[in-house]
């Protein structure tokens, strides 16, 4: 029986360890190659590093300004208007946060008040319900379902109702690669004008699509004004550890993500924030680069996967593929998973933990494939010679 000495608060109690914490510690133990959390088993190009090196020796170590340093949040704006057209103030629509991870939890405290309704499509980065029991709200779970992992228009028309405050639409998504499509954002942008809800999107892996393309749900009609806009570095540079992320929106709905950034973090690593002006300022040469080693990437697990015989369909963006294990005759993804990182050696995330329901995901597996070519074909040897279907 818990104690005040030993409970977790129960808001959170339910949630346990997070899996990716929980994985990538099994994993070190097992010595398996690591297909678990999203971080790239490469670093991000040298020009980032020697900015912060830079900045550092130049004596920009105090805390930053709140909001972010202004030339990082001149080349947000900046990067805003090259990816989708849309022109933001710096000053007053861009803030600064540790990674997208904290942008989240500052947006729904700053702006969802206890009993608010928010609808969020599962599977969900699994951080997105936490934060949503912190802020005390309700979630409305509607299903992506495979194998295109497609939303139901009626499901999701009776999610919102008018208690609803937000919806969380994540694209590309993770896990399951999908790119929403315009029309799929048009319907949700609707809902929210109808109910005059806001979106909240979770845009980290805008620069990793390789068919279809990205839309930002804020160019949409009407959806500027209601729209909070995350995104981060860590993905399109391969610093997964920098926790360099940010805020876009409005000036209403950015006092209420600063009015919580500044009590949750106050600020961000000053001499990081200098690298990743850096960052955002890079060359074309580098994004085009980027993806197209991604494709590859993408296209040598996808073709190893099916040879071992996962169900598998190449994934429209993000560096996730959600595969199905069923061939192989394990009850769960957790139990798979295990069976995985114990005898086979190599780790993966089972995805239960992304359903409110866990027997939603309990036939597939979620594995990264930001890692060097050498690594994922590592990882296909050992199941090829020890999965049996
Ligand atoms: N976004 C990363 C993933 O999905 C994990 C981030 C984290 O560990 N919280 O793998």
């Amino acid at each position: 029986m818990p104690t005040k000495t030993t409970a977790t608060a129960s808001r959170l109690a339910p949630f346990g360890e997070t899996i990716f914490a929980e994985i990538s510690a099994l994993a070190v133990r097992h010595e398996a190659v690591n297909l678990g959390q999203g971080f790239p088993n490469f670093d991000g190009p040298e020009f980032l590093k020697e900015a912060v090196a830079a900045a550092m020796a130049a004596g920009e170590n105090q805390y930053a300004p709140m909001p972010g340093i202004p030339p990082l949040r001149a080349a947000i704006a900046d990067w805003v208007e090259a990816s989708s057209g849309r022109r933001v103030d710096p000053d007053r629509e861009v803030t600064v946060t540790s990674g997208c991870t904290e942008a989240i939890p500052a947006t729904l405290l700053g702006l969802i008040e206890p009993g608010d309704e928010v609808v969020v499509f599962e599977p969900y980065y699994d951080s997105y319900r936490a934060c949503l029991s912190m802020a005390g709200a309700v979630p409305r779970f509607v299903t992506l379902r495979a194998p295109d992992f497609a939303f139901d228009e009626s499901e999701l028309r009776r999610a919102f109702s008018d208690r609803t405050r937000a919806i969380i639409v994540n694209t590309p998504h993770n896990p399951t690669g999908k790119v929403f499509r315009r029309d799929e954002l048009e319907l949700i942008a609707e809902l929210c004008l109808a109910h005059d809800a806001i979106t909240i999107t979770d845009e980290v892996y805008e620069r990793l699509v390789f068919d279809g393309e990205h839309l930002s749900m804020a160019t949409l009609d009407g959806m500027a004004d209601r729209t909070v806009t995350l995104s981060s570095l860590g993905k399109t540079f391969s610093m997964t550890g920098w926790k360099i992320g940010w805020a876009v929106a409005p000036p209403p709905l950015t006092t209420g993500v600063r009015s919580a950034h500044q009590f949750l973090t106050y600020a961000t690593a000053t001499p990081l924030q200098h690298g990743a002006v850096a960052a955002l300022r890079a060359p074309r040469s580098y994004f085009d680069e980027f993806v197209a080693d991604y494709r590859e990437r993408r296209d040598v697990l996808v073709r190893g996967l099916e040879e071992i015989g996962f169900g598998v369909r190449p994934p429209a963006g993000t560096y996730f593929v959600l595969a199905d294990h069923t061939r192989f005759g394990f009850d769960t993804d957790v139990t798979f998973c295990r069976h995985l990182i114990e005898h086979v050696g190599v780790a993966a995330i089972p995805p239960s933990a992304f359903y409110h329901d866990p027997a939603d995901g309990a036939h597939l597996v979620r594995f990264a494939f930001c890692k060097d070519v050498a690594t994922l074909e590592e990882a296909l040897s050992r199941m090829q010679s020890k999965l049996r279907s």
